[in-house]
C-alpha cells in the first residue's frame, strides 16, 4: 500500500483576533498556573524518583512549570528490558497499523494538541510563538507523515524476478534497540529521531535533553494516546554518560539517533568504537552535530536580500538553531549600508519573554549556555582584531536575555568567525569586492563543519561558481535566501564534515538507516 504524499501542515499565523491566538493565550495561562509532575515512561510504567528536578521559563527564573523526576544507572536498564519486551509484537504488527498510530499522533497535534505542543516549547525552551508553530507544530506533523510515505516507499522497492525463480527483499526492523538522544533547540528534532525509528519496527530508549523534558512528556502523552504500544518508545530522563555506559555496554545496542554537540557525538563513536565485537550487529550511528554557518554576499547583491537573510537566519530563536547564520562574508561595495541596516533591524527587535508575541528576542536556554556565549562578546569588546556593531549586552537577573550581537571580524580566522556559540551572535567579515575567488576558499577553509550556507547574489556565473566551489561545505545550500528553516519534504537536513552523518532528516535516506533488509530467493 502506498502512501500518498502528504501536504505540508499550514502555519498558523497567530494574528491578532485570531481564534488560534485566543486559544493559545488559553492554554499558556493553564500552563502557567499548573505545576506538573513529569514521570520517566518506561515499559507499562510511569515511574517516580526521590530526585526532582524544577522546570523553569529560561527567561523567567522565578516561575517553576513543574518537576521532572531523574532516574539513574538502573532506570537505563529497565528501559532497555522494557523496549526488548515490546520488540517481538512490535515488529510483527503490520506496517500499516504501526504508520496508523503515527498519522494518528499527527493529527492529534494538529487538531486537539497543537497549543500544548506549542504552549510547553513556547515556555519551556524560550521560543517565540511564530518559531514554535513551525516547529513543534508543523514540522513535527510533517515529520510523522512524510516519514510514513517515504516508508511506505521504501517497502515498495522490490528486485526483479526471473524464470523458475522469484526474489524480494524483506525490510526488517535492526536486531536490538535503538537509542534516541534529542537536543533542547527543536520539538520537532525530539519528535522524529525516536519515531523514525520505532515506526521502522524498532524500539527505543529515548532520552531528551533536560531542558526540553517539559515538551519532550507532551509528545509522548500525545503517542500514548495515539495508541503506541507500551515499551516501544521508553522516555527516561537521566544524564549523559549514564545513558551511554549502560547502552554501548549492551550486546543489543543496534544503533543511536543523535542530535547534539561534535564532542557529544565523537565520544559515542570513540566508546561504541571501544566496545566493537560485543555487540551481535554493527550499530547505525546517525547523528546531527554541529554548525559555523555562513552567509555569503557576491557584489552584485541586493543589500536589503542580505539584511533579511542576516536578521532572520542568525538571530531567530536567539540564533539556536544548528543551521543558524554566524558568519558572513560581505563585499567591500555594499558594506556600509548593509553595516546600517543590520544596526537599525537588530535595534528594532524587542526582547523578552514568550507571552507577549511582540517579543522576538527570548532568552538562550540556560546560565552555561549563557556564561557561554557571554564570554565571546566580552572577549570581542576587549580585542582589536574585533569591533562590535550592536549589541553585547547580556543580562541573567529574570531570565538568560543575551542582545542580539554583530561583531566585525577584522581577521578572517578571528575567533568567532571559526567556533561555533550557539547564541545570537553573528560575525561579519567584510572582503575586497573583487576578490570573491578568495573569499570562497575562506568559506570553504575557516571552519571544519559543514551544516548550512547560503550565497547570496544576482550574478548567475557567482552563483555557479560558489555552488560548485562550496560543494562541501554545506549538507544544506541556499541561493539567495537565510540558511535556515528547512521545510520537511522540501529541503531535506543535514551536515557533513564534523557537522553529522549526513542523513538527511525529514527525507527516505534517513528511514534507510533503521532498516536492515534480507534479500529471499526462492527457486521453483
Ligand atoms: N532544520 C532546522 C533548520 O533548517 C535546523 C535544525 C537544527 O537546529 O538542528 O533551521
Amino acid at each position: 500500500f502506498n502512501y500518498p504524499l502528504p501536504v505540508n501542515e499550514p502555519v498558523l499565523n497567530y494574528a491578532p483576533g485570531s481564534a488560534e491566538k485566543k486559544r493559545l493565550k488559553e492554554v499558556l495561562a493553564e500552563l502557567k498556573s499548573t505545576e506538573i509532575d513529569v514521570p520517566m515512561y518506561i515499559g507499562n510504567k510511569e515511574v517516580r524518583t526521590n530526585k526532582k528536578h524544577a522546570m523553569r521559563p529560561p527567561h523567567e527564573h522565578k516561575h517553576v512549570l513543574g518537576y521532572f523526576h531523574e532516574g539513574e544507572e538502573k532506570h537505563v536498564q529497565q528501559a532497555i528490558d522494557a523496549a526488548l519486551a515490546a520488540k517481538e509484537s512490535w515488529a510483527n504488527m503490520s506496517w500499516e497499523s504501526r504508520a496508523n498510530i503515527f498519522l494518528r499522533a499527527a493529527d492529534l497535534i494538529a487538531t486537539k494538541y497543537r497549543p500544548y505542543m506549542n504552549g510547553t516549547t513556547m515556555l519551556g525552551q524560550s521560543k517565540n510563538v511564530y518559531q514554535a508553530e513551525i516547529d513543534s507544530a508543523c514540522e513535527i506533523i510533517d515529520f510523522l507523515r512524510f516519514n510514513v510515505h517515504f516508508l511506505s516507499d521504501i517497502y515498495r522497492q522490490q528486485p526483479i524476478s526471473g524464470p523458475g525463480m522469484h526474489n524480494r527483499m524483506e525490510y526488517r526492523p535492526l536486531e536490538g534497540f535503538v537509542l534516541a538522544v534529542t537536543p533542547f533547540n527543536f520539538t520537532a528534532i525530539a519528535g522524529n529521531l525516536p519515531t523514525s525509528a520505532a515506526m521502522c519496527g524498532n524500539v527505543v530508549v529515548w532520552k531528551p535533553a533536560n531542558t526540553e523534558v517539559y515538551s519532550a512528556q507532551m509528545i509522548m502523552r500525545v503517542l500514548k494516546e495515539a495508541g503506541l504500544p507500551d515499551g516501544v518508545i521508553n522516555l527516561i530522563y537521566v544524564d549523559g554518560p549514564t545513558v551511554g555506559k549502560v547502552c554501548f555496554n549492551h550486546k543489543d545496542f543496534a544503533g543511536v539517533h543523535f542530535t547534539g554537540s561534535t564532542g557529544v557525538f565523537n565520544n559515542m563513536w570513540e566508546t561504541i568504537g571501544k566496545n566493537m565485537g560485543m555487540y551481535r550487529s554493527y550499530p547505525r550511528i546517525v547523528g546531527e552535530t554541529g554548525g559555523k554557518d555562513f552567509v555569503l554576499a557576491h557584489k552584485s547583491a541586493d543589500p536589503d536580500v542580505v539584511v533579511t537573510a542576516l536578521l532572520r537566519g542568525a538571530f531567530e530563536y536567539q540564533g539556536q538553531k544548528c543551521s543558524a547564520a554566524s558568519r558572513a562574508y560581505i563585499p567591500s561595495n555594499i558594506a556600509e549600508d548593509v553595516k546600517k541596516k543590520l544596526i537599525a533591524g537588530v535595534k528594532s527587535f524587542k526582547m523578552g519573554t514568550v507571552e507577549n508575541f511582540s517579543n522576538f528576542v527570548n532568552a538562550v536556554i540556560d546560565e552555561k549556555s549563557f556564561d557561554n556565549i557571554k564570554r565571546y562578546i566580552d572577549n570581542a569588546k576587549k580585542d582589536e582584531k574585533a569591533e562590535i556593531w550592536v549589541g553585547g549586552k547580556c543580562d541573567k537577573k529574570e531570565g538568560y536575555f543575551v542582545q542580539p550581537t554583530v561583531i566585525e571580524a577584522k581577521n578572517p580566522k578571528y575567533v568567532t568567525m571559526c567556533e561555533e556559540i550557539f547564541g545570537p551572535v553573528l560575525t561579519v567579515y567584510v572582503y575586497p569586492a573583487n576578490s570573491f575567488e578568495r573569499t570562497l576558499e575562506l568559506v570553504d577553509t575557516t571552519s571544519p563543519y559543514a551544516l548550512t550556507g547560503a550565497v547570496i547574489s544576482q550574478d548567475r556565473d557567482a552563483v555557479e561558481l560558489a555552488t560548485a566551489k562550496l560543494r562541501n561545505c554545506a549538507g544544506n545550500f541556499y541561493i539567495n535566501d537565510k540558511p535556515t528553516g528547512a521545510v520537511v519534504g522540501q529541503q531535506p537536513f543535514g551536515g557533513a564534515r564534523v557537522s553529522g552523518t549526513n542523513d538527511k532528516a525529514g527525507s527516505i535516506l534517513n528511514l534507510y538507516r533503521w532498516l536492515s533488509a534480507r534479500t529471499i530467493k526462492e527457486t521453483f
